[in-house]
């Protein structure tokens, strides 16, 4: 007779910076409906827990954690933040997963890459652990080889303009891009700023993962050198994370989607640079007098206390065909028939929903990694045109011309729409990231 394989129990500990924790979720929501048999402990600072999406799959139980990761406050730094996620939290987020679920052992436990202090606690309780890699993955081979880069290149603070456009086709899986698209502390910045550590603690921490999970497009160049998967235990290409796990429409406070009714299709530019970044205030005037100039209709995502960088009457002048928003449900946004393209500062998760929107971008890059997001969109998928330089206003009329009445903007159109139905068609059945889940669903199975 058979007996039944023991419980398998998974914690996810959800470390609470920017949109990680959200991202983890879906992950959860995902794998809990793939894997019924098994218990999913979603541990995270209770007030993290309210604003998720209600998960239908009930072995998904979210555990509210009380041992004090510090949450948001403008005052906290992101290192800070990172490390508030000490081997001792951990410890205790896991025993406590374990005794809200009745005592059964934790047997994995999963987490975002950037909480890769998790390696150290997962071996010494031999457990496996899964990173979410939420970044883009060209980044994190960057700076897994950011030894190499160096002996080769040399370090110069100020970075290499003379050598900016020159390509790394010495590290496999990183041809196409250039020396500037690079991310600080690599071979230019600062290489000891708390950032940058953390980032080279990262990549020396993810080879010792059982498992990287990269939320990507399909035909990804990585699958045809297969670099990243040298460096790594396990290296899993899954589709972006808002498709493997629909979400409800978030709130829209603001009235984005009604606004965006009553525009014509393909008329709107949507605007947002994310939760993290913004951009220079200079930069943001000249948007906006770029805005003004084109009369394009646009929706933008522009928190209030940045508004102060708008030129005077801008509000008043734009009325009709402009929105401004605290917050847009980005998802719901790139996916109405109205909006035309997306000006983004190429955060991996905005590039993949607009990705699966089937919306090009016009991208203006700030920091970490995007600059290789950015000339990944342009250079090897064609979905994504870069700005030259800051943003000024005849830029941004040029820009826009383009991608309204351009050729550009006609192929950018067609090649994201293709790279959308490859991307959707490879997570049904039969397709990679379909199979790459399948894997992983396998593993947590203990198969
Ligand atoms: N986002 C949103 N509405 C906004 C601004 C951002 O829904 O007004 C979401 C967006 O959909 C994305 C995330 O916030 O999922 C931003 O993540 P990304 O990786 O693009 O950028 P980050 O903020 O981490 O730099």
């Amino acid at each position: 007779s058979s007996q039944a394989p023991p419980e398998q129990h998974i914690a996810l500990l959800a470390f609470p910076f920017g949109t990680l924790v959200a991202q983890l979720h879906m992950l959860a929501r995902a794998l809990a409906s793939a894997v019924p048999e098994a218990i999913f402990s979603f541990v995270s600072n209770a007030e993290n827990l309210v604003p998720l999406p209600h998960s239908s799959a009930g072995n998904l139980r979210l555990v509210p954690f009380r041992g004090g990761i510090e949450n948001g406050g403008s005052s906290t730094t992101l290192f800070d933040r990172i490390m508030a996620v000490a081997p001792e939290k951990i410890r205790a987020m896991l025993d406590l997963a374990e005794v809200n679920a009745g005592g059964v052992p934790v047997s994995c436990v999963m987490t975002d890459a950037f909480a890769w202090i998790t390696e150290s606690v997962a071996e010494e309780k031999r457990l496996p652990w899964v990173a979410l890699h939420s970044g883009f993955s060209l980044a994190m081979l960057a700076h897994i080889h950011a030894g190499d880069l160096r002996s080769r290149l040399g370090f110069a603070p100020e970075g290499m303009p003379d050598r900016a456009h020159e390509t790394l086709d010495f590290i496999p899986g990183l041809d196409s891009m250039r020396i500037c698209d690079l991310p600080d502390g690599i071979i230019s910045g600062d290489r000891n700023s708390e950032f940058s550590l953390h980032l080279q603690g990262m990549a020396q921490s993810l080879p010792g993962a059982a498992v990287v999970l990269l939320p990507s497009v399909p035909a990804d160049f990585l699958e045809q050198d297969s670099a990243i998967f040298a460096d790594l235990n396990l290296a899993l290409l899954i589709g972006p994370l808002n498709l493997l796990s629909p979400q409800p429409p978030s709130p829209d406070p603001e009235g984005c989607i009604h606004w965006l009714r009553d525009r014509s299709p393909l008329s709107v530019v949507y605007i947002s640079f994310g939760i993290v970044s913004t951009l220079p205030p200079g930069e943001l005037t000249e948007l906006a007098r770029g805005l003004e100039d084109s009369h394009v209709s646009f929706l933008w995502s522009l928190k209030a206390e940045q508004r102060s960088c708008l030129p005077a009457g801008f509000v008043e002048r734009t009325q009709g065909r402009g929105k401004l928003v605290n917050w847009a449900p980005q998802v719901s946004v790139l996916g109405h028939p109205s909006v035309v393209v997306f000006v983004t500062h190429c955060g991996w998760n905005s590039a993949l929903e607009s990705i699966s929107a089937g919306v090009p971008m016009l991208c203006r890059p700030i920091f970490g990694d995007q600059r290789m997001v950015a000339r990944a969109l342009e250079e090897i998928w064609g979905v994504g045109a870069e700005f030259v330089g800051p943003i000024t206003r005849i830029s941004f009329m040029i820009a826009m011309e383009g991608i309204m009445t351009g050729i550009i903007g006609h192929k950018m159109r067609e090649w994201t729409q293709e790279l959308r139905q490859r991307t959707t068609e490879a997570m049904f059945p039969g397709g990679g990231l379909f199979r790459n889940f399948n894997v992983l669903v396998n593993l947590i199975r203990g198969r």
